[in-house]
């Protein structure tokens, strides 16, 4: 199903006009690596490199680390884009700092 959405995304970013840099899946890779859990809920499974400000907003800062931040594919949808890869949560750091401490926190 991931592989379906993952499509889906990359004919949207067509549509929107937005190609990719050569450089994205080094830069994704090595931040992927440098920030080995998703910031949600911790898994090292199944890792991606969000951006909070969409890069076909910001095409600028595509690669700018500054602007990226690790989720498991099933947070990267839910917590980055509401369900659905046309949204986006302008609030994912800080929301995904507070479900990370919940759920570090269950008992
Ligand atoms: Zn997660």
């Amino acid at each position: 199903m991931f592989t379906w959405l993952t499509n889906l995304f990359d004919r949207a970013t067509i549509r929107l006009g937005a190609a990719r840099s050569p450089q994205w899946r080094e830069v994704r890779n090595k931040f992927i690596k440098e920030h080995p859990l998703c910031a949600v809920c911790g898994t090292k499974k199944k890792l991606e490199a969000h951006h909070v400000r969409p890069y076909h907003e910001f095409p600028a800062l595509e690669l700018d680390e500054s602007n990226l931040i690790v989720l498991c594919r099933e947070h990267h949808f839910l917590f980055g884009h509401f369900l659905s890869w046309f949204s986006h949560n302008p609030d994912v750091v800080s929301d995904s700092k507070i479900w990370y401490d919940k759920i570090k926190g269950r008992s």
